[in-house]
């Protein structure tokens, strides 16, 4: 909260929802000027609550705050963007699941992070519209890692720094990155890395969204990016653990 203000505006998307005794709910937003921040919806759970239907999962919303003892409390809330094509399919709604909690588990509370914010919005939309929902999960956790200060090295050898030639190389999860083939050869820790599976890597750190929809993928291309991918964000999130459960998730795999 703004120092000294009772009520403040921000707008947020819902990340989480808990119920708080008999008729209301606990809401973890994530606000595009204060991060991530727990507020109570109060009446959200009774019949014919006009809080209702704006706390839901995922919906972009506008709300007024005002300061509370412990959590601050939402005065007002509007509906922005309910992100329609989410509710109604029931893949795209578990992709959007996983990449508010993807954020939700990179994030610390009341850690301001704008860009962020916008990756948020941003991904909610692209795979509410997306023709391929997989390549579009696989550009949001890149540029998620880049976000939050973990950006994946795809362009010089992490051991020793040179220049990343046209062809097959490593990877090391625990290194942060690509490794060269004459590092990588003798290197525990690194995995082979296709030349071609690099690139889509690279094309997908470095370019914006909309030239990312016209890529034409291959299935082997998908899953081996998927595999580099669930990896590395495996290996941060196992620090985290909180974020076990998620964890679970993750490896039980999403629908492709
Ligand atoms: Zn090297």
């Amino acid at each position: 909260m703004p120092a000294h203000d009772r009520i403040y505006r921000t707008e947020g998307v819902v990340l989480r929802r808990h119920d708080l005794g008999e008729a209301d709910r606990i809401v973890t937003l994530y606000t595009q000027d204060y991060g991530k921040r727990r507020v109570i919806a109060r009446g959200a759970r009774k019949p014919h609550s006009r809080k209702a239907g704006h706390v839901e999962l995922f919906t972009r919303v506008d709300v007024l705050l005002s300061a509370g003892s412990t959590l601050d409390v939402i005065s007002q809330v509007d509906t922005l963007d309910a992100y329609l094509p989410i509710r109604q399919n029931l893949v795209l709604g578990t992709y959007a699941g996983h990449f508010v909690e993807l954020l939700d588990a990179f994030t610390e509370d009341e850690d301001e992070n704008r860009s962020l914010y916008h990756l948020l919005v941003e991904g909610l939309r692209w795979i509410s519209e997306t023709t391929n929902p997989r390549r579009t999960a696989r550009y949001y956790e890149l540029h998620l890692l880049d976000l939050a200060g973990y950006r994946p090295q795809l362009n010089e050898c992490v051991l020793c720094g040179t220049l990343i030639q046209a062809e097959d190389q490593f990877y090391s999860v625990m290194d942060g990155g690509v490794v060269c083939p004459s590092c990588g050869q003798h290197y525990p820790r690194a995995q082979f890395l296709p030349l071609g599976v690099l690139k889509v890597l690279r094309y997908l750190q470095r370019s914006p969204f909309e030239a990312v929809e016209k890529l034409e993928l291959s299935d082997t291309v998908q899953r081996e990016c998927e595999r580099l991918m669930y990896a590395i964000l495996t290996h941060f999130l196992e620090r985290r653990l909180r974020s076990a459960d998620f964890l679970d998730r993750l490896r039980r795999e999403l629908p492709t």
